[in-house]
C-alpha cells in the first residue's frame, strides 16, 4: 500500500464531456483547450484521449512544441500568440496556429519574412479588457494582416468571454453581438464560447469553440454542480489516513492550535498537504470523503499532512483511502469551501503526487493491456 497521494485520471470520463460538449454545441468545432498541462491532468495523455476534438488550444509556444514532440498532428492554437521572430519561425515550423492580440504582433508578421504561411486567429477585445484589440482597430488589423502576405486563409476572429460564468450577466450577449458585427468577406471563421458561455449562452456557440474545464468535469459556473450538465469528474485525488488519534476535549490540533476538540473525539491524520497542491487555506469544516461519508478537515493544512474529524465515521481505519476531490465529492465544492475556483485547485496538483491514468484510448487501441490488466 503506497502512501503517495495519487490523483486519478479517468479517460472515458475525458471523453464522455467532449461529448457533453458537442451536445450543447452540435455546430460547432471544438478546440480543445489543454494549457496548463490540461489544467493538472497531464497534457500530451489528455490529448491522446481526445482524438474526436478538431483541434487543440494551449497558452504557449512551449506547449504547443510539447505536443508536437508527442506526435500530435491535429490543429494546435497558441492562445498567447508569439512575441519574436525565433518564436514565429518555431510556431510556423511547427505548424501551429497563432492568435493575434496586438498591434505588434500584426509587426512581426509583416517583418519577418516566412517561408510559408501561418493560420492567424485575430482576437478582440469585445469587453473584458485583457487581450486583445478594440472593434473599431479591427478594419485596419485585418488590412495590414492581409497585405503581409504572411496568412495561411483568412484572418478567424475570436474573443474571449468575461462573465459568462455569471448566469444572465448581459455582458456575455454584449460580447458575441460586439465579435459577430464584425464578420465580413474578408474574415474568416469565428471562435467565442468557453466552457461557460457554450453551455449557456447560444449565441457565444460559434463556428469554434474552446471548452476548458468542463472537459475535466467541473462545473465552469459561479454556483451549481457539474452533475448538472451531465459532467463527470476526470480527477481524482486520493491519499490514505496513515495515522488515527484520539484527542480529548480541550486539545489544539495542527499548527497554531487553530482547531479546538469540542469533546473527546477521533481525528484521522491524511497524508496529503500544500506541498501535493491541496490549498493551504482551506479551512476548518472544507469536506474531503473517507470509505463514501464526509467528514470535515480540522486545523491547518501542513505541507504533508491535514487532519479530519472523524467523529462521523467511527469505523475509519489506518490505511484508508480519503477522496480530497473527485468522485463522490466535485472540486467546485472543495473550491467554495477554500475561496478559490476548480481550476485553480486542478492546476496545482504538484509533481509530487503520483498520477495515473485509467481507460487511455491509446491502450484500448493497442489491446488487451490498460484497462484491462488494471482491473
Ligand atoms: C482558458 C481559456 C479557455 C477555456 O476556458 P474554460 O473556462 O476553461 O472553458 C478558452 N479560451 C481562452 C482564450 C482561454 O484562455
Amino acid at each position: 500500500m503506497s502512501v503517495v497521494p495519487r490523483a486519478i485520471i479517468d479517460h472515458a470520463a475525458l471523453r464522455h464531456n467532449l461529448r457533453r460538449v458537442r451536445h450543447y454545441a452540435p455546430h460547432s468545432r471544438v478546440l480543445a483547450v489543454i494549457k496548463a498541462n490540461a489544467y493538472g491532468h497531464g497534457m500530451v495523455e489528455v490529448a491522446g484521449s481526445l482524438g474526436e476534438a478538431d483541434g487543440f488550444a494551449v497558452a504557449r509556444l512551449e506547449e504547443a512544441v510539447k505536443l508536437r514532440e508527442a506526435g500530435v498532428r491535429k490543429p494546435i492554437l497558441i492562445l498567447g500568440g508569439v512575441q519574436t521572430g525565433a518564436e514565429l519561425a518555431l510556431a510556423h515550423h511547427q505548424e501551429c496556429d497563432l492568435v493575434v492580440h496586438h498591434l505588434a504582433q500584426i509587426e512581426l508578421l509583416e517583418r519577418e519574412r516566412l517561408a510559408g504561411a501561418v493560420r492567424v486567429w485575430l482576437k478582440v477585445d469585445t469587453g473584458m479588457h485583457r487581450l486583445g484589440i478594440l472593434p473599431d482597430e479591427v478594419p485596419a488589423a485585418l488590412a495590414r494582416l492581409l497585405d503581409s502576405g504572411a496568412l495561411a486563409g483568412p484572418p478567424r476572429l475570436m474573443t474571449h468571454l468575461g462573465n459568462a460564468d455569471v448566469l444572465g450577466d448581459p455582458l456575455t450577449e454584449r460580447q458575441c453581438a460586439a465579435l459577430r458585427r464584425l464578420a465580413g468577406p474578408e474574415t474568416g471563421e469565428l471562435s467565442i464560447g468557453n466552457s461557460a458561455g457554450l453551455i449557456a449562452c447560444p449565441a457565444s456557440r460559434s463556428d469554434w469553440v474552446r471548452p476548458g474545464i468542463m472537459l475535466y468535469g467541473a462545473s465552469p459556473f459561479s454556483a451549481g454542480a457539474a452533475a448538472d450538465q451531465g459532467l463527470r469528474p476526470v480527477m481524482t485525488l486520493r491519499a490514505r489516513l496513515i495515522a488515527l488519534r484520539r484527542c480529548r476535549r480541550g486539545d489544539a490540533v495542527g499548527y497554531g492550535g487553530t482547531y479546538v476538540c469540542p469533546e473527546d473525539m477521533p481525528v484521522g491524520v491524511v497524508g496529503i498537504g500544500y506541498g501535493d497542491g491541496y490549498p493551504r487555506h482551506a479551512p476548518s469544516g472544507t469536506p474531503a470523503l473517507v470509505g463514501g461519508v464526509r467528514v470535515p478537515l480540522i486545523g491547518r493544512v501542513s505541507m504533508d499532512l491535514i487532519t479530519l474529524d472523524l467523529r462521523g465515521l467511527p469505523g475509519a481505519r489506518l490505511g484508508d483511502a480519503v477522496t480530497l476531490w473527485g468522485e463522490g465529492l466535485p472540486v467546485e465544492e472543495v473550491a467554495r469551501a477554500t475561496g478559490t475556483i476548480a481550476y485553480e485547485l486542478l492546476c496545482r496538483v504538484s509533481p509530487r503526487v503520483a498520477v495515473e491514468h485509467l481507460g487511455r484510448t491509446g491502450e484500448r487501441a493497442r489491446g488487451n493491456d490498460g484497462e484491462a490488466k488494471g482491473a
